[in-house]
C-alpha cells in the first residue's frame, strides 16, 4: 500500500533531530543534539502549578485565548521589558507552547501559494508549518563567515505573492541575536513591501552580555504589522509545560485566535498559572538565568575552540554554531554521523536545517543548556575522540 500521507507532508516525515536522538541512545553518547535544559526552572513556578492542581484552578478548560491573569501578565512583560503597550484583553493570545501559536499564526495568514520568508538555517517546524498552512517557503541564507542577515538578498526575494516575514532573533541555530541596525534594516523592506512579520522570540530572555535583544514590534511602523511570539517553556527552564503566546495589534492576535482555538482550543490550565507568576519574577531571576547560561557558554566555547573547532560567536539562545572543516570533515552532516561513533557525542548539522544544504554545510549547532559536568564530560570525550 502507498503512504495515506498526504503528499505535501511527506519530505517532514524525518526529523534530524529523531535520527539524531537514536543515535545518542544506541551509543550512550552524551547528546547535545537537544535544545533543553537538562535542569529545571524556578522551584517557585513548580509550587504555583502544583497547588493550583491541589486547590482545583485551572483543572478544567481555561477560557479559549489564555486565563486572564495570564494575558494580564503577558502584557505587563511586554510593558516593562519594552515598552510596548499591548492590551491584554485583545492583544494577547495564550497557546499551547510558541509550536502551536506559530503555527496559528501561520494558518490564519498564509493561504494558498502564498510565500513565506524566513532566514536560512530556520528552525525546524517552521518549513512542516508553512506546509501544512498550504504556503510556500523562501529561504534567504544568512551570510558571510558570521551569518547575518543579508539585506539586499533579503529585498531581493519578496515577490508580489510574499505574505509574511518570518523572523527569529536570537536565533536558533546559529545563536547570532540581531542588532538594532539589521532589525531596522529588515524593518524598512517589511514596510515598504507591507509584510506581516511573525518574530519568533522564544529566546527572549536569553542573550549575552552586549548583545540585547530588541523585539521589531518596538521599531516605528512595526508595531502594528507584527505578531510577537513568547515561549514560558525557554523563557521558565520548563519546556515540558508547553505554554507559549503571542502579542500584538488586536486586528492580528484576532486573526491567530480563530484558528488557535481550533486546534488545541486551550492549553494546561495549571502551568498557565505558573507562566503569570514567572512573568512576574524580579529582574535578579533574568539576570542569572542569562548570567548562568553564559558561563555554560563560555564553557563550550573555550573547550570545542581549543580542540580546533572554528566558533562562531554565540550571542544569544542555548546554542552555539561551530565550523567543522578545520577537523578535517567535509560537512556537518558526516561529522555529526560520524562522531557519536568515534567521540560518543551528538550534535545538529545546520545543513538539516536548511534547503539548500551547501548553505548550512560546514556548520554544526551545539547545546550548551546542560550542566556544566555534561559539557565537561562531552569535551574529555571529544578530546579522546578526535585524537
Ligand atoms: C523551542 C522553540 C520554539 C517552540 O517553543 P515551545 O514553547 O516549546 O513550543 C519556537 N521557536 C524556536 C526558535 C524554538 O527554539
Amino acid at each position: 500500500m502507498t503512504s495515506p500521507l498526504v503528499p505535501r507532508m511527506v519530505e517532514h516525515s524525518t526529523s534530524i533531530f529523531a535520527e539524531m536522538s537514536l543515535l545518542a541512545t544506541q551509543v550512550g553518547a552524551v547528546n547535545l543534539g537537544q535544545g533543553f535544559p537538562d535542569t529545571d526552572g524556578p522551584h517557585e513556578l513548580a509550587e504555583v502549578a502544583t497547588a493550583a492542581i491541589r486547590d482545583g484552578r485551572g483543572n478544567q478548560y481555561p477560557p479559549a485565548h489564555g486565563l486572564p491573569e495570564l494575558r494580564e501578565s503577558i502584557a505587563a512583560h511586554q510593558a516593562r521589558f519594552y515598552g510596548l503597550g499591548v492590551d491584554a484583553g485583545a492583544g494577547v493570545v495564550v497557546g499551547t507552547g510558541a509550536s502551536e501559536i506559530l503555527q496559528s499564526a501561520l494558518m490564519a495568514l498564509v493561504d494558498d501559494g502564498d510565500e513565506v520568508v524566513m532566514f536560512e538555517p530556520w528552525f525546524d517546524i517552521y518549513g512542516a508549518g508553512i506546509s501544512l498552512a498550504r504556503g510556500v517557503r523562501v529561504g534567504v541564507p544568512l551570510s558571510g563567515p558570521q551569518l547575518r542577515p543579508d539585506l539586499d538578498r533579503l529585498r531581493s526575494a519578496i515577490t508580489p505573492r510574499t505574505r509574511v516575514l518570518l523572523l527569529n532573533s536570537p536565533h536558533n541555530p546559529t545563536g547570532i541575536v540581531m542588532t538594532r541596525e539589521e532589525l531596522e534594516g529588515i524593518a524598512e523592506i517589511a514596510i515598504e513591501r507591507d509584510l506581516i512579520v511573525i518574530s519568533d522570540e522564544a529566546y527572549e530572555h536569553l542573550w549575552f552580555a552586549g548583545h540585547p535583544h530588541i523585539p521589531i514590534s518596538t521599531l516605528p511602523g512595526m508595531f502594528e504589522r507584527t505578531i510577537t511570539v513568547g515561549s514560558g517553556g525557554k523563557s521558565f527552564s520548563f519546556t515540558g509545560w508547553k505554554v507559549g503566546w503571542a502579542t500584538g495589534p488586536a486586528d492580528l492576535i484576532s486573526a491567530v485566535r480563530v484558528v488557535r482555538q481550533h486546534l488545541s482550543y486551550v492549553s494546561g490550565g495549571p502551568f498557565q498559572y505558573a507562566m503569570a507568576a514567572g512573568l512576574r519574577l524580579p529582574d535578579s531571576y533574568f539576570t542569572e538565568f542569562r548570567a548562568d547560561l553564559s558561563v555554560k557558554r563560555d564553557l563550550l566555547s573555550a573547550g570545542l575552540s581549543e580542540l580546533g573547532f572554528g566558533v562562531l560567536p554565540s550571542e544569544g539562545t542555548y546554542f552555539l554554531t561551530t565550523d567543522v572543516r578545520p577537523l578535517g570533515y567535509a560537512d556537518g552532516l558526516e561529522f555529526c554521523r560520524d562522531i557519536p561513533h568515534r567521540a560518543g557525542v551528538v550534535a545538529i548539522p545546520h545543513q538539516a536545517l536548511c534547503d539548500d544544504p551547501a548553505i548550512g554545510a560546514p556548520y554544526v549547532r551545539w547545546a550548551f543548556c546542560k550542566r556544566p559536568a555534561v559539557l565537561q564530560e562531552a569535551l574529555e570525550r571529544l578530546e579522546r575522540g578526535l585524537r
